[in-house]
């Protein structure tokens, strides 16, 4: 594959049809770095708003590493996988207490810190600082995979670090960023997951796939993770109008975020003896209210919800009004439950 040409029809193309987005318009290694870690497992379209408003509220990495952690939270509330956001601060902290609150430039430097990867860390030592590091995520395997007619199943490492070769065969000798920027930009436009717009295609010329009518068949994708089914029992608990939360555990899903109290049990019997070990309080007579499930990436929250009436006042706990419920960065996972206290 004559490199020289690939990347001419690549970058030609993707001058002329890359999407107006906000974080193109900058080179700020900090702003690209916060637009990288929120499109990480979230769509361009979805990520926008959040990116808009995130920066002009934590314009700088200092900003980000002083912000209080809840109002953080709120910031991303809605965009999932709040990690991301625990990590950028422990990162803006790193990055001030050890780099002089100068965002790093390497590509070795970027990895040291948590939330980043070897895909984040070329991405952004390619995009901010023109550093020859080629990103391979998911949009760029397909391509290859498909360029390269690769038919194993692209989850397997072996077959990733044979996609990141032939990647490494039609790299170019300049403009990093711009390269990697348009193979991204063609997966997201051109080379979709279904149904690839091979007649548009600027590089099909190129697509062994293509000529070989493979396209809808590569790559393979066979993932042995099962998506595990957790039942679940929550409770709305009252007392004198006001609803109580609890505080998440500070490691593991959904760290550190306020929640409606809830319990993994089998019953509701043995729901109610778990709730007790948290909260001494009488949950005899809990009024079932509704259901849903919540689908994080490899579970499903399967949620009774009840409500309870106290008889007597909790001390120690914490308590909220109804137009307090929502200011609080409560996840994704507990919008229903809320929806509905706020319209009774
Ligand atoms: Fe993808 Fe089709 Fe282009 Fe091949 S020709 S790279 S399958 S869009």
């Amino acid at each position: 594959m004559n490199k020289e040409k690939f990347s001419d029809l690549l970058l030609k193309w993707y001058e002329e049809n890359k999407r107006t987005l906000p974080w193109r318009r900058t080179k700020n290694p900090y702003f690209i770095w916060v637009s990288e870690i929120m499109l990480q497992q979230t769509r361009v379209t979805a990520v926008q708003p959040y990116y808009e408003t995130f920066i002009v509220r934590f314009p700088t990495i200092q900003s980000l590493a002083d912000a209080d952690e809840q109002e953080l939270l709120k910031y991303w509330q809605g965009l999932g996988f709040y990690r991301r956001a625990h990590n950028m601060q422990k990162s803006a902290k790193i990055i001030c207490s050890e780099f002089g609150s100068i965002f790093p430039s390497t590509y070795e430097e970027l990895l040291t810190l948590p939330g980043i990867g070897n895909y984040t860390a070329a991405a952004i030592s390619s995009i901010a600082f023109e550093q020859k590091h080629a990103v391979l995520d998911g949009n760029v395997m397909r391509i290859v995979a498909r360029l390269f007619s690769v038919e194993e199943n692209i989850l397997q490492t072996t077959t990733q670090n044979k996609l990141s070769k032939h990647l490494m065969s039609i790299f170019p000798d300049v403009r990093y960023g711009d390269f990697n920027q348009g193979m991204m930009e063609l997966g997201s436009l051109v080379c979709l997951p279904q149904n690839p717009h091979c007649e548009m295609c600027p590089v099909q010329s190129f697509c062994v796939a293509y000529q070989k009518n493979l396209q809808s068949k590569i790559p393979l994708r066979k993932s042995k993770t099962k998506v595990r089914k957790i039942k679940r029992y929550l409770f709305i608990i009252e007392w004198d109008k006001k609803y109580l939360l609890t505080k998440r555990p500070e490691k593991g899903l959904l760290a550190n975020f306020w929640e409606f109290p809830g319990v993994e049990a089998q019953t509701l019997q043995d729901a109610k003896s778990k709730l007790h070990q948290l909260i001494p309080s009488d949950f005899s007579k809990p009024r079932f209210l509704f259901s849903y499930q919540h689908v994080f990436s490899h579970r499903i929250w399967q949620n009774r919800v009840y409500h309870v009436h106290l008889q007597e006042p909790l001390d120690d706990f914490s308590f909220f009004y109804r137009d307090e419920l929502q200011n609080v960065a409560l996840p994704t996972a507990f919008k229903k439950v809320r929806e509905y206290i706020l319209k009774q």
